[in-house]
């Protein structure tokens, strides 16, 4: 039988509270199925450690999981340590060096789940945005000088590669032509980022010509913002930088009706490292210890997981037990209108995924 070998990074929050969630529905998954197994290993990273020792890993960090099969990550950061030390210090520090260059975030309206569009129907909004994930306004190139003078300048520059815009789009271009529409969109600013912008549109024509069979447009990052309330529909696979996707996708997720249902995939389309999923919520300090958190974010992270790995059965069978509970209202946690915890959800989620009898 194939063991998967799989990190588990809860880090801040209720990070704790979900990815215990995950790893108890991804063993059920894993039992259920029977033709393969996970073993989990915990590593107690984030704002704690690095408050005790001055680091949120250790110097060998990422030695300790460069071989597992997939790594399973639940939110950094807190109240008492500025967003921008931990962000590198964690999971940047996991990201950029295990090149997992592209950030996969589905977004859909699950059954049960109202989206705050009132004009969209449920199977009207299915999208993919993926995500540029190493480069791009999140390249860490800048600096400050003269602090704290009337003079001070702060500098964040944007740094898009030929090759790093290439690999993205055409992974996004691969990724429509798995899906029925067969539809990408390709969202810059290249009228008033003369550049950068302007490189992507041209590689994006580029690389178009590789898939024939793919329908392509492009739209400016606010014009995109007006797209995706008002003509839901429209849309399939979407690709956009690290800025503009990062907002973009946090729009998604509120339109699918929550934050904390909305997951992600870290990818190194390679496999020359691990791949990272994880729910893209924080760490909502507001309602940590509670019991409260939607789990099921982390839950279609898993999903995601089980289909880099492979697992496709497993993988189909864990997002139907999700859709069976997301359907029953009497399963909905406090962020979307309902009173279940975060143990309820997972319970149910383990019953459905024990009751399904499809292969
Ligand atoms: P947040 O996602 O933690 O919380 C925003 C709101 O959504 C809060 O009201 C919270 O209670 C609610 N919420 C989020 N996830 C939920 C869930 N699973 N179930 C129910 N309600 C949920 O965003 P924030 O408040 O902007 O950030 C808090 C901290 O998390 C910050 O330190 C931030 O830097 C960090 N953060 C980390 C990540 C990450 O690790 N990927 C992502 C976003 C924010
Ligand atoms: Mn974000």
């Amino acid at each position: 039988m194939r063991i998967y070998r799989i990190a588990a990074i809860p880090g801040d929050g209720i990070g704790a509270e979900v990815v215990a969630a995950g790893v108890e529905t991804l063993a059920a998954c894993a039992r259920r199925d029977g033709g393969f197994d996970l073993a989990f290993d915990h590593f107690d990273w984030g704002s704690e450690r690095y408050k005790k020792t001055g680091a949120f890993m250790p110097d060998n960090g990422r030695d300790l999981i460069k071989s597992h099969d997939a790594i399973l990550f639940g939110s950094a950061g807190a109240p008492d340590v500025p967003d921008h030390v931990t962000l590198w210090g964690l999971r940047l520090a996991i990201c950029q060096p295990f090149d997992q260059y592209a950030n996969v975030r589905p977004t859909r309206i699950l059954p049960g789940i109202v989206s705050p569009l009132r004009h969209v129907a449920g199977p009207e909004l299915d999208w993919v945005i993926v995500r540029e994930n190493t480069e791009g306004e999140y390249a860490g190139i800048g600096g400050r000088v003269h602090r704290g003078l009337p003079e001070e300048v702060a500098t964040d520059v944007s740094v898009f590669t030929r090759a790093g815009v290439a690999r993205i789009m055409r992974f996004a271009f691969a990724l429509a032509r798995t899906r029925p529409r067969r539809l990408l969109t390709v969202v810059t600013k290249s009228n008033a980022q003369r550049h950068g912008m302007v490189l992507w549109d041209e590689i994006a024509s580029e690389v178009a010509a590789e898939f024939p069979d793919v329908t392509w447009d492009k739209m400016l990052v606010d014009a995109m913002t007006m797209r995706m309330t008002l003509k839901p529909q429209s849309l399939d696979t979407i690709v956009a930088t690290n800025l503009h996707a990062d907002i973009l996708s946090d729009l998604a997720a509120a339109l699918a009706g929550s934050l904390g249902i909305a997951p992600t995939a870290n990818l190194n389309p390679e496999r020359k490292f691990p791949s990272m999923f994880e729910p893209i919520h924080g760490s909502a300090f507001d309602i940590m210890g509670k019991g409260i958190a939607n789990p099921i974010g982390t839950f279609w992270s898993g999903v995601l997981l089980l289909e880099h790995l492979g697992e496709k059965p497993a993988a189909a069978r864990l997002m139907r037990a999700i859709e069976r509970v997301t359907a029953d209202k009497a399963l909905h946690t406090p962020d979307l209108g309902g009173k279940a915890g975060t143990v309820d959800v997972t319970r149910a989620v383990c019953e459905a995924l024990a009751g399904d009898n499809r292969e």
